[in-house]
């Protein structure tokens, strides 16, 4: 499997952090090379609550660059979309459909768009939603098709079909990762979201544990020491 190109759509800084980022460690370490689109900068994360800092944002991409350079990404892109405010668009899909065709990945992962009431535990960020159906939208079709955004191949970029869809926050996974190796390597990633671990319990300690023992139940479920879960597709089967 070694040599793919792995590109990765975190909505907010620190996503892939909490929920696949021990997977695209693992494949990294194993010879894949993996990229990381941030979409929104983050600038809701603040401790003032309310307000939407730019000062946060800074301090959010410089966490982001250093957990993605620990997990062995080897180039992030900053979309820049105000934190809190994604909707479903063609200028966004046009973004999205650019760094597709820029990237030309084999495998691209992304957050499930379907996942409304996670687990009946949490009710899926409205960004993750947004973002997560335009990615989709922007992977097929539109990237493959050289009537989406042609403007975009006459500058040099050409079509590309992603072979294959990792989906993770998802209620329907069908394919799991052992990510015995390298589950602390994530957990050493969230940890570098200074600015978010310090406003959860324990200053996130609380919350690793907790990912810890999932990653524990996920993998026993499935004969195997701690996992990631997502629903994998591949381009071929989709009509
Ligand atoms: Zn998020």
């Amino acid at each position: 499997m070694a040599g793919r190109r792995i590109l990765a759509l975190s909505t907010h800084p620190d996503d892939v952090e909490l929920t696949c980022g021990a997977s695209i460690a693992r494949w990294v370490a194993e010879g894949d090379a993996a990229f990381l689109i941030v979409g929104t900068d983050g600038s809701r994360g603040g401790k003032e609550g309310a307000s939407v800092s730019d000062q946060t944002s800074r301090v959010r991409r410089q966490e982001q660059l250093e957990a993605a350079a620990l997990m062995g990404i080897e180039d992030v892109v900053f979309l820049g979309l105000e934190d809190g405010a994604v909707e479903d668009s063609r200028e966004l899909r046009a973004l999205l459909v650019e760094q597709i065709r820029t990237f030309r990945p084999d495998v691209a992962i992304a957050t499930d768009p379907t996942t409304l009431i996670y687990h009946d535990s949490y009710v899926n960020h409205r960004d993750h939603r947004m973002l997560g159906t335009a990615f989709l939208d922007a992977l097929y079709p539109e990237a493959s098709n050289a009537a989406y955004f042609p403007e975009q191949l006459a500058n040099g970029l050409r079509v590309h079909k992603v072979p294959e869809l990792l989906l993770y926050v998802t209620e329907s996974p069908n394919y799991w990762v052992d990510v015995s190796e390298t589950l602390d390597k994530r957990f050493e990633a969230l940890r570098c979201h200074a600015s978010q671990m310090q406003q959860w319990p324990q200053k996130g300690e609380e919350l690793i544990e907790q990912q810890r023992r999932r990653a524990a139940s996920i993998g026993a479920a499935q004969r195997m020491g701690f996992a990631e879960e997502f629903r994998r597709i591949l381009a071929d089967q989709l009509s």
